[in-house]
Parts: C-alpha cells; sequence; structure tokens
C-alpha cells in the first residue's frame, strides 16, 4: 500500500504539543513501513520522525496552527486560521496522494473529514479524541452514514463518546517495545506523565502524594501555565518535581525507576500512551476507571482502577501497589499493544476502506 499520513495541526513532530499522536504516529510509521507498505508524512515545519520512521518520505508544511479542541468550548464553532496549516496539509496530501493508495488523517478536525465526501482518492481518520467539539461530533455522524469504514478509535470506551456508531472499528495503539526497559524498582518514587492541562487531573495525583508525605515526578510539557501555578500553590513546597518534556529514551530510563504511575485525567482519554509507556517499563499504574486506561489495566494484575475523581480511593490502591507483579506489566504490552499488533491493525482497516471504495467507484 502506498499511504500518506497526515499529522496533527496542533504542533510539529517532536514539540510534545501533539500530545499522544505523536508517538502513534512514529510507531505506526515504523510498522508500515516494516511491513513493506509505503509511507508519505505530511507533517509541519520543524517535524521530525523517530526511529525507523525516519525512512518514511517527511513533507513539511508552514502556516498557522489550529487551536486544540479540548482547549476549547464544546460548542465552539470551526476556525480556520488565514495561512492556515491544517489547510496547507490537506493540499498537500491530495497533491502527493493522486497516486497513492489512501489517505490516513491524524488531525482531530473538521476540515480533513469534511474532505472525505469531497475527493475521489479515500481518506481514513484516526480519531485521536473523544467527543469534543459538537460541530466535529455532528460531521463525524454525517460522513460516517455514508462512509462507515472510514474511522477507527484507539479504545471501545472512547468510540462510546460517538453513539451513532454502532460498531466502531478500534485499532488501539502501538509501542516499540525496543524502546522501552524492564527495571525491577519496587520501592522508587511515584510518578505521573502527560501534558500538563487541567484535563489532565495532575492536582489529583498531587493530592495524593501529598497525603503519602512524598514528591511527584512529573513529566511532560507544561501546556497551561496558570494551571500549573495554580496546583503548585495547593500544595506544601517540594511535592511536585517538576521534570519537563524528556524524549522517549530519557523519559523511560526515568520512569521506570517509579514504583507507580498515577493517572488521573478528568476526560474520556481516548488511549493514555502514558499508562502503556509505564507498564512497558514494568511499572503498575493506578488511574481513575474512566476513558481508555480503564480498558488497558487489568484491575488488581497490572494496576488498579480507583472510583473516578476520588482520591482516596487513589490513595487506597497505592498502598498496596506492590503485590502488582511489575513483569505482568510488561508482558500486557508485548501482547497487546506492539507496533506490529498496531500496525495489522490498521493495515486490516485500511484494506477494507480500499476495497470499499473500490466497489463505490465502479457503480
Ligand atoms: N511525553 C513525552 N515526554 C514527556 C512526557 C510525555 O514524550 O516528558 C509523551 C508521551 O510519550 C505520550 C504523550 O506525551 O506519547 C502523551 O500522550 P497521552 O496519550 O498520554 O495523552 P494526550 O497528550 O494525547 O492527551
Amino acid at each position: 500500500m502506498h499511504i500518506v499520513l497526515i499529522s496533527t495541526p496542533i504542533g510539529f513532530l517532536s514539540s510534545g504539543k501533539g500530545g499522544g499522536v505523536e508517538l502513534t504516529l512514529n510507531s505506526l510509521v515504523t510498522g508500515l513501513l516494516k511491513k513493506g507498505h509505503k509511507v508519505d508524512v505530511v507533517a509541519p515545519k520543524n517535524s521530525k520522525l523517530k526511529d525507523a520512521s525516519g525512512n518514511a518520505k517527511l513533507y513539511h508544511v508552514e502556516g498557522e496552527e489550529q487551536k486544540s479542541w479540548q482547549h476549547q468550548d464544546f460548542y465552539s464553532l470551526v476556525t480556520i486560521p488565514d495561512n492556515s496549516l491544517l489547510s496547507g496539509m490537506i493540499e498537500k496530501a491530495i497533491a502527493i496522494g493522486k497516486n497513492a493508495d489512501i489517505i490516513l488523517n491524524l488531525s482531530y478536525d473538521w476540515l480533513p473529514i469534511w474532505m472525505t465526501l469531497n475527493i475521489d482518492i479515500p481518506i481514513a481518520h484516526i480519531i485521536s479524541m473523544g467527543s469534543e467539539s459538537f460541530v466535529i461530533s455532528n460531521l463525524i455522524s454525517n460522513v460516517h452514514s455514508k462512509y462507515p469504514y472510514n474511522f477507527a478509535f484507539h479504545s471501545k470506551i472512547q468510540a462510546l463518546d460517538y453513539p451513532f456508531i454502532k460498531n466502531p472499528i478500534i485499532i488501539g495503539n502501538g509501542f516499540q517495545l525496543g524502546n522501552y526497559e524492564f527495571q525491577d524498582c519496587k520501592n522508587g518514587p511515584l510518578g505521573w506523565v502527560g501534558r500538563v492541562a487541567p484535563e489532565k487531573g495532575l492536582e489529583d495525583a498531587a493530592y495524593v502524594a501529598n497525603a503519602l508525605g512524598e514528591k511527584l515526578k512529573v513529566w511532560g510539557i507544561v501546556q497551561d501555565e496558570s494551571y500549573a501555578l495554580k496546583i503548585e500553590k495547593m500544595f506544601s513546597p517540594g511535592i511536585l518535581e517538576w521534570k519537563g518534556f524528556l524524549e522517549t529514551e530519557e523519559l523511560q530510563k526515568e520512569l521506570g525507576t517509579c514504583r507507580a504511575l498515577l493517572n488521573t485525567p478528568k476526560w474520556n482519554e481516548a488511549y493514555g500512551n502514558v499508562v502503556v509507556e509505564a507498564l512497558a517499563c514494568g511499572v503498575p499504574v493506578v488511574a481513575y476507571k474512566r476513558g481508555g486506561p480503564s480498558e488497558i489495566i487489568e484491575h488488581g494484575k497490572t494496576g488498579y482502577l480507583a472510583k473516578p475523581d476520588d482520591k482516596e480511593s487513589l490513595l487506597g490502591y497505592l498502598k498496596i501497589i506492590n503485590k502488582i507483579e511489575r513483569k505482568s506489566c510488561r508482558e500486557w504490552v508485548e501482547n497487546n499493544a506492539s507496533t506490529n499488533i498496531f500496525a495489522n491493525n490498521v493495515v486490516h482497516w485500511l484494506s477494507k476502506i480500499i476495497e470499499e471504495k473500490q466497489v463505490q467507484n465502479s457503480t
């Protein structure tokens, strides 16, 4: 297959602004190339591809970034800035996609989804968030009624945000296991990883660390400065240890020393890459029973699922975290979320869309 991939219009690849989509894209491209497919990537200027994904052809596009949907009101109208990066990326993808089999869109936005109705080449969409916009959800509903195979989701629980899709296509996510080293550190610190932004609920994890009189190591890009400052002020100095945004190689080395990862999102997390990255290092996870993490974590085997928004429930499970066999955490990733498994799921899905489009074109 020849696949043209459209990246996120929120930030350049390796900036951290695109969140989990950045890692998903690198891992998917690596998996597709390994299977012998041809992949072109259209991404914002300054983007870099990592590991073996660097062998894909990368096209840089300049322009004004989109505002992330999770930081807008649900009923906001769609805005497309002058010199739009997103429309530039779509234009580029269509130009190079003329001879390709399919365009694969990873941006959660209106324009690429609407394009599905208006060009001959099929466009597939990996929906990377729950329902964060009224207009986008309605558009997905509309396009889905004509192109039922063109949307895929990371988890079943994410797809529930789109109830008009009765049998959603679930593709999971993939991680390059060679990038994560298993560490057997039962007495390490507590960790938290993610974009520092309100939907990620860092304050609840800090509450737990504070209650235990321990530091909480925090890795990730500070996307909302005022939110970070507010949390800093809520707790005694030194409870939050800000570690900044690290590349995967460094992140996994440090994360692997933790005795547990706390994962406390307030929204319906589509998947939760950081949960799987912790598990890949052998770190059990205590998370709220909500969104993607509740589908990933096996309660009592690879971590614990606490009652949503109940900090005491988190605390209770942290106290028994050493009951978890760290090897089981790593094993779960090997058996469920490798690059190979993910690429297979995506190839299977894309083949179906191409087939359907051929049938439509011939009738
Ligand atoms: N991440 C990283 N370095 C850091 C902290 C986070 O590379 O120091 C990456 C992490 O590997 C993950 C992403 O940020 O892929 C966060 O993705 P997740 O799915 O957990 O949440 P999202 O940001 O997409 O909501």
